[in-house]
């Protein structure tokens, strides 16, 4: 796919490192010892069956989760490794790099559209209050909501809701954003716009990490595509090889059977 950035980041180092990350609940290991790298202006898509573990590595490296074992490094600069106990300003300031949108779009109800994007930068005091105000307004627009910014979440639809929790993540001009099954929760004739706005954010050169079940929509959007199964990376691979069918290993046979295309 064709990138806005692709040139500009020539010698930088990767937008995210992950290194030997271990996780665990109890005594159920749900990360082994993944290592991945992003690169800047990358789009990678995480497949994989329910349970494999995807949702508790994007939320490691958005800090949700903490690790057992491993670090992560972001844009070159030390992160989160396993021996971070409390947020540090490092970490702070790394997750305000990091955006992310969930399956369930976690508008707050009782505040309108507009005021919801406008509510973390404010908290952060990113800018002043009419700067929060007409960046908000120009997000709106540019994920086609501009005409709604006064309704209330439960006026919209979950698709249209989704487009503004989108909005909001871009409000605090993440470098990376992290979508966790973004249209999973949607009816299906809401789950195209929804990856519309995605494109446009792949295409504009926004480094991606996107978890979904949307087959199509991964061989066709990503640069990457990344299986999970069982805690563990089985394949990490083009799009292409994909879909040529050019790997013979067993692993990419798993591969093309889970995305249906055997
Ligand atoms: P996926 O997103 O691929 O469906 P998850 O990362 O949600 O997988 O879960 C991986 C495994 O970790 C599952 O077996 C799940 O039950 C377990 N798990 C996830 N979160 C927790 C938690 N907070 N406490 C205990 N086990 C968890
Ligand atoms: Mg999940």
């Amino acid at each position: 796919m064709k990138k806005a950035k692709a040139s500009s980041t020539k010698g930088l180092p990767p937008a995210l490192q992950l290194k030997n990350i271990s996780k665990s609940y109890g005594h159920h290991q749900v990360l082994k010892d993944i290592s991945l790298n992003v690169k800047i202006g990358e789009v990678m898509s995480i497949i994989g069956p329910s349970g494999s573990g995807k949702t508790t590595l994007i939320r490691t490296i958005n800090t949700l989760e903490t690790l057992n074992s491993g670090e992560i490094i972001l844009f070159g600069e030390n992160y989160v490794t396993d021996r971070e106990t409390i947020k540090n300003k490092v970490v702070r300031e790394g997750m305000l790099r990091i955006g992310m949108v969930f399956q369930s779009f976690n508008l707050f109800p009782h505040k309108t559209i507009l005021e919801n994007i406008m509510l973390a930068p404010q908290y952060h005091r990113i800018s002043e209050e009419d700067v929060c105000h007409q960046r908000a307004l120009y997000l709106l627009d540019r994920v086609g909501l501009l005409a709604h910014a006064d309704k209330y979440p439960h006026q919209m639809s979950g698709g249209q809701q989704q487009r503004v929790a989108i909005a909001r993540t871009l409000a605090l001009s993440p470098d990376i954003i992290l979508f966790d099954e973004p249209t999973s929760a949607l009816d299906p004739e809401m789950v195209a716009e929804v990856l519309g706005v995605i494109q446009d954010l792949a295409q504009e050169g926004m480094s991606l990490i996107i978890v979904t079940h949307e087959m199509d929509f991964a061989l066709s959007v990503s640069d990457r595509v990344v299986m999970m199964e069982h805690g563990v990376i089985q394949v990490d691979s083009s799009p292409d090889d994909i879909k040529n069918n050019n790997i013979q290993t067993e692993s990419y046979q798993r591969l093309r059977e889970f995305m249906g295309i055997a």
